[in-house]
């Protein structure tokens, strides 16, 4: 059985103060059992964020890490960085870090590696632009950026990996894709594992979608057979919305 999991992409939001009240709030409310809950607060708010979660089933994740394991990368924030504060999840391949950053498949594959050497789970993003699902190009980009960066993966890793498709079409755009789109894409990936891997290793990936996911609409999104739960942006800064959504499945 695959994992149902939910994920608040915090990104650059919340300073200390709001993080601990958001935490706060979020340790009030009751999840569903069954569903994996994780928080990627920003990098200076993690450290906080592991000890207030201490007793907590929900997992404080990173939105991002360097390849390096130290060094001349001013700015930047190594995978043993990470585990040293409690982190062991992170985010990869966001469609933000790959359109205003420059991260192409083949630094993240990099990354990939460097969080895998350091036993890390990751949660690796991909998904079209409005131009390449307009052009009927959605597959190819999709097949691309998940082949790039993960293909060379050991059938081992894959147990180590989360996939989340996000067309950047509507990411904080407040469009969502239908829930058709999401299983048809969450289909053809797991159809590219099979053929790259195993039946019995695509059967058990977890694939989250993302993309303006709200309480509205979480359901009838996180029914489609390959849709494993969600990444949720915008959504995700409220405790009540995240925890309605979560509360879904
Ligand atoms: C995201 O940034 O991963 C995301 C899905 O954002 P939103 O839910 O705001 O569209």
């Amino acid at each position: 059985m695959r994992n149902k999991i939910v994920a608040g992409n915090w990104k650059m939001n919340n300073d200390l103060l709001q993080t601990e009240e958001l935490l706060l709030k979020l340790q009030e409310k009751k999840f569903k059992k069954g569903v994996q809950v994780m928080v990627a607060p920003t990098f200076t708010n993690l450290w906080h964020s592991v000890k207030k979660l201490k007793n907590s089933e929900i997992e404080v994740i990173a939105q991002n890490m360097h390849f390096a394991e130290k060094g001349a990368y001013t700015g930047e924030i190594s995978a043993s960085m990470l585990n040293g504060v409690g982190v062991n999840t992170v985010i990869l391949g966001h469609s933000e870090r790959r359109e205003y950053f420059n991260e192409e498949d083949s630094l993240l594959k990099k990354k990939v590696d460097a969080a895998l050497e350091h036993d890390m789970t990751l949660i690796f993003c991909f998904g079209e632009k409005l131009e390449d699902r307009e052009l009927g190009h959605h597959f190819e980009v999709v097949r691309d950026q998940v082949k790039n960066a993960l293909f060379h993966l050991k059938e081992n890793d894959w147990s180590s990996v989360i996939l989340a498709y996000e067309p950047v079409w509507a990411i904080g755009t407040g469009e969502t894709a239908t829930p058709e789109q999401a299983q048809e894409m969450h289909h053809f990936v797991r159809n590219l594992i099979t053929q790259g891997y195993s039946k019995d290793i695509a059967n058990e990936v977890s694939i989250l979608y993302g993309g303006s996911v709200k309480p509205d609409n979480a359901r009838e999104i996180f029914t489609k057979a390959d849709v494993d739960g969600g990444l949720i942006g915008g959504a995700s800064l409220d405790a009540s919305t995240f925890s309605q959504i979560v509360n879904s499945f």
